[in-house]
């Protein structure tokens, strides 16, 4: 039964993590996307799963309450070698390398730099336009969103804000195994990033079959 065909058509098991912040947004954005979504809050549900999401929030709370339960290293050992992980607004932090305000909320596997809050005023708390890296347009919300201050070198940007004055500015990332955005993608129609996110999943399933 395990011919390719019905491998590749199987759902992909993607976890999120559901510490805090709109995981039952993600889950339901999975799930239109022809992912299996599940709510990941212990270790044998991660361990259930081929991909996990790690949604906005705190990011300095989700590293706390990701301690408590004692998935902080279980975690991050997953995603470093080799599950695919889309980490959104506090998420991305969670994944990036090095925020420069000293704070360590870090796993320090996305090869960017992020400011926590970093936007200020100009792009606070709002619905801004963005352009992904094929041509389209969409709207996206920002919500005391991280700013990349800088992307690695291995590390492709996969959408930017295309108006106003941070126009060209990368929100959103992937290396390798790893997406990430500076907005809630959950939060909104547009399902260009979960799609993608879907699809790295199934690939990763592929292989490791
Ligand atoms: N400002 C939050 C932080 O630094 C992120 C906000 C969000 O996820 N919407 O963790």
């Amino acid at each position: 039964m395990h011919d390719s065909v019905s491998i590749s058509a199987r759902a992909p098991r993607i976890g999120v993590l559901a510490m805090q912040g709109a995981f039952a947004e993600h889950v339901r954005a999975l799930d239109e996307c022809g992912a299996e979504a599940l709510q990941v809050r212990t270790l044998d549900q991660l361990d259930s799963c081929e991909a996990i999401v790690l949604p906005g929030g705190e990011s300095t709370a989700i590293r706390k309450a990701l301690h408590r339960c004692d998935l902080l290293e279980p975690l991050r050992e997953r995603i470093a070698s080799g599950m695919p992980a889309f980490g959104t607004c506090a998420g991305m932090i969670v994944l990036a390398d090095a925020a420069p305000d000293g704070a360590p909320p870090c796993f320090g596997l996305l090869d960017v730099d992020v400011e926590r809050n970093g936007w200020g005023r100009q792009v606070n708390s709002a619905e801004v336009m963005v352009s992904y890296a094929g041509g389209d347009e969409s709207v996206a919300v920002f919500i005391r969103a991280p700013r990349i201050t800088r992307v690695g070198e291995g590390v492709d940007v996969v959408a930017r804000i295309s108006v106003g004055d941070a126009q060209g500015e990368p929100v959103a990332v992937q290396q390798g195994h790893l997406l990430a955005a500076a907005f809630h993608p959950e939060l909104t129609t547009d399902r260009t990033l979960h799609v993608r996110f879907v699809d790295l999943a199934r690939e990763q399933a592929l292989q490791h079959s």
